[in-house]
């Protein structure tokens, strides 16, 4: 962590532009048949057999969504392309394809884009998607990442945000609030680096939420899971900004209400310790960290049998008319008010 390799370092001008993208992309193969052409032409040529596509894009800018500093640059590759098809699987879509848009300042070698494509070669590579083009470019100073996943459903496959009904079961996926921990994790030791350049961190009791926050999964496996199970979500979303902004989103689109039951917010034993060693309440960290990149939904009451017996799938809570409110319901049985207290709340 933060030591500089001393490796070699070809400079990006060396290869120039197209040099660059033949380089870094030369050994993705297109392996979804959906995928006719990729990389190479003006645009990439799709065809999804009357399927419906779906589509999402995000953005991520060194020093506002990444730190170089502990963040290795496989990682960021890797975590790039999962924040995006988290957003396909959210919509209970198979994501097939990415195309990697790079802003890059010539303080960046060669091997540093070679390791960032290790990185999205390993996500296209399990997650079964094609890299099929981007743009590449030159930024003054940082870093600018840009992700497009696409992917496709049948049109009656396709779950919205809106769709949840009053008595729909609140679901969550794994487990909610590591990522936000592993952050505080990492930037503790990067002020402790700072300070001592020769301390060497001890993260290992930590690596469950370190992992979480430099390695996410999204939740593919869920997706197939809800179908193996003939569950399809009457709403779903997944969570990036932590379970209280998403559980609003669903309430606002679905226009009913919810009751949150905090002690049925599932919590690993490293955010329980952590929480503890902070000082930090393990609920705040659940209802307003950000980036577990779990999936949030709703089902009717009747797929309940089908999902009980699921250590992967948790019911926290139950939706209720609009006119009720959005609340959390805590362990000592008050009723308080879920607002959207998004991760920059949480930056004071
Ligand atoms: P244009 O000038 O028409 O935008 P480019 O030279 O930017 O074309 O891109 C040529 C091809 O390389 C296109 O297929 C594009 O999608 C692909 N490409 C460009 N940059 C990247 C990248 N960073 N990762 C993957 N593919 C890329
Ligand atoms: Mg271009």
């Amino acid at each position: 962590m933060l030591e500089d390799k001393n490796q070699q370092r070809t400079s990006l001008e060396a290869l120039g532009e197209f040099g660059l993208i033949d380089h870094l992309t030369q050994n993705f193969k297109l392996k979804q048949p959906s995928s006719l052409v990729g990389v190479g032409d003006d645009a990439a040529v799709m065809d999804y057999k009357g399927q419906k596509t779906v589509v999402s894009t995000d953005m991520l800018v060194e020093g506002v969504h990444f730190d170089l500093s502990y963040m290795p640059l496989k990682h960021l590759g890797y975590k790039s392309v999962m924040v995006n098809l988290s957003d396909i699987y959210a919509m209970n879509a198979i994501a097939t394809q990415v195309t990697v848009s790079l802003a890059v300042s010539n303080r960046f070698p060669l091997e540093a884009l070679e390791e960032f494509y290790e990185g999205v070669a390993l996500a296209c590579e399990l997650y079964k998607v094609d890299l099929v083009g981007g743009d590449t470019t030159s930024s003054n100073k940082g870093l600018i990442i840009s992700v497009t996943a696409i992917g496709a459903a049948d049109e009656n496959d396709i779950v919205y945000r809106k769709g949840s009904k009053p008595n729909d079961l609140l679901v969550v996926t794994g487990d909610v609030g590591g990522a936000y921990l592993g952050l505080q994790v990492l930037e503790r030791e990067k002020e402790v680096f700072k300070v001592n350049p020769n301390s060497q961190p001890d993260l290992e009791p930590y690596s469950y939420i370190v992992e979480r926050q430099l390695k996410p999964e999204s939740r593919k496996d869920m997706v197939e899971l809800l179908q193996k199970l003939e569950v399809k979500p009457t709403a779903m979303i997944d969570i990036s900004d932590g379970l209280s902004s998403e559980i609003l989103h669903l309430c606002k689109q679905s226009e009913v209400g919810c009751n949150l039951f905090e002690d049925k917010i599932p919590l690993d034993p490293t955010v329980i310790s952590t929480c503890e060693e902070f000082k930090m309440d393990s609920t705040m960290v659940a209802l307003s960290g950000g980036e577990d990149y779990e999936l949030l939904f709703t089902i009717d009451q009747a797929d309940f049998p089908k999902i009980k017996a699921n250590p992967n799938l948790t019911v926290i809570g139950h939706m209720t008319q609009q006119s009720e409110g959005v609340h959390l319901i805590t362990r000592a049985e008050t009723k308080i008010p879920i607002t959207a207290q998004g991760w920059n709340s949480f930056n004071e």
